[in-house]
């Protein structure tokens, strides 16, 4: 019964530091977050050793009757939570349950029209560097130059043109609310079927805090780590008539056996998001999003789009006359992480970028409010002042040291 510390010192010694980096720095990734100890713990839990290829009740293995009740219940919760006919919760991640729902309803060539990943789309919305737009036929809208705001009137140009069997909406990058009901329109004006991909905005809609796009779409996919704050993992929900296409899709048609301790812990996470507690933090997201969209905009910085109705916005760094790969690097020696990322007809390569994304999922875990929120803008656009200036760095480092202390995640040592 050894311990990895004493079994594998090395490997130890990447997990400890790992442990002190997700303590000890800002985390403003916005598909990021900190799952609850239950959550990991039931992904640390004997269910990683069983196989169960198949579906509660209908296995290819025996001794599953437990592991059955482990998937019920986050089939139930999960239809439950967000108010959906049908459920899937084996994919074993966003992009296997995208690639679920188009492999069950499209044949090779056909046609996928998705947000372009230049103006915050995902790859598997039919970018032609992924099996979305490998396999299939990938056009992409984006937003409209003037409001930054997507623009329909293009979505309904490229659906007529294009024909498109399958329209995705969703996105990794887009601050604002998504109008989910003229995606409707678009898609039935053609014929075609409308995915909504809500991985980034699933959490704040099963608090009601956005707009919810069961009952519009007849797919919708989602990660469980992000808003959601759930174990890494993929779901899939959609109207009952697509149950046994999407179901032998996952198994047998891409997946093999299902992460049964993955599966638990997204039963964990589905009874979590159920809680009075998971709304008013899902209600601090968006607010500490706010504060800190505004804050920055105060000290001199543009958001794209102007405003912020989600988690996340993205910052316009031209500004500053720093790139996003730039301003990324000073962050993080300054302990504040945050990803570069391309701003629309961003000037950079996407390896560079004008801009940095930023969210608040995973700080307002930790407890942060609107006044921590202010501050953590203040300290960014600090650095963005001053990324050379090693002092400067250093000070802000110091009270990010600080402000971690005060609000522990897991609170170990
Ligand atoms: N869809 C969207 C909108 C995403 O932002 C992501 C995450 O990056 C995914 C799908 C893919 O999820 P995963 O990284 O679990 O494959």
């Amino acid at each position: 019964k050894m311990t990895i510390a004493q079994s594998d010192p090395e490997l130890w010694a990447a997990m400890e530091a790992e442990y002190a980096r997700q303590e000890h720095h800002i985390e403003l990734i916005a598909s990021e977050n900190y799952a609850s100890p239950a959550v990991m713990e039931a992904q640390g839990s004997v269910l990683t050793n069983k196989y169960a290829e198949g579906y509660p009740g209908k296995r290819y293995y025996g001794g599953c009757e437990h592991v059955d009740v482990a998937e019920q219940l986050a089939i139930d919760r999960l239809k439950s939570l967000f108010g959906a006919e049908y459920a899937n919760v084996q994919p074993h991640s966003g992009s296997q349950a995208n690639a679920g729902v188009y492999m069950a309803m499209l044949q090779p060539g056909d046609t996928i029209l998705g947000m372009s990943l230049a103006h915050g789309g995902h790859l598997t919305h039919g970018s032609s560097v992924n099996f979305s737009g490998k396999i299939y036929k990938g056009v992409a809208y984006g937003l409209d130059p003037e409001t930054e705001a997507i623009d329909y009137a293009q979505v309904e140009a490229l659906a007529k043109e294009h024909k498109p069997k399958m329209i995705v909406a969703g996105a990794s990058a887009y601050a604002l609310h998504i109008d989910f009901k003229r995606f409707r329109e678009i898609a039935d004006s053609v014929g075609a079927y409308l995915l909504v991909d809500m991985a980034h905005y699933s959490g704040l809609v099963a608090a009601g805090l956005y707009p919810s796009p069961i009952g519009i779409a007849d797919f919708v996919t989602s990660t469980t780590h992000k808003t959601l704050r759930g174990p890494r993992g993929g779901v899939i929900m959609a109207k009952a008539e697509f149950e046994k296409p999407l179901n032998s899709m996952i198994f047998p048609g891409i997946q093999g056996g299902p992460l049964m301790h993955v599966i638990a812990a997204k039963a964990v996470a589905f009874k979590e998001a159920a809680t009075p507690e998971f709304k008013v933090y899902q209600q601090q997201v968006l607010k500490n999003a706010q504060v800190m969209a505004e804050t920055l905009v105060e000290r001199g910085v543009r958001i794209v789009s102007g405003r912020t109705q989600s988690h996340l916005f993205l910052v316009d760094l031209r500004a500053k006359n720093i790139t996003g790969k730039d301003a990324e690097a000073a962050l993080g020696r300054a302990h504040i992480t945050v990803n570069k990322n391309s701003i629309p007809n961003d000037p950079q390569k996407p390896f560079v970028t004008s801009g940095i994304r930023i969210g608040s999922p995973a700080m307002t875990t930790r407890g942060f409010k609107e006044a921590e929120a202010k501050m953590v803008a203040n300290l960014i656009v600090d650095v963005l002042d001053a990324p050379n200036d090693e002092a400067v760095i250093a000070r802000v480092a110091a009270d990010v040291t600080r402000l971690c202390a005060d609000f522990p995640v897991y609170g170990r040592k």
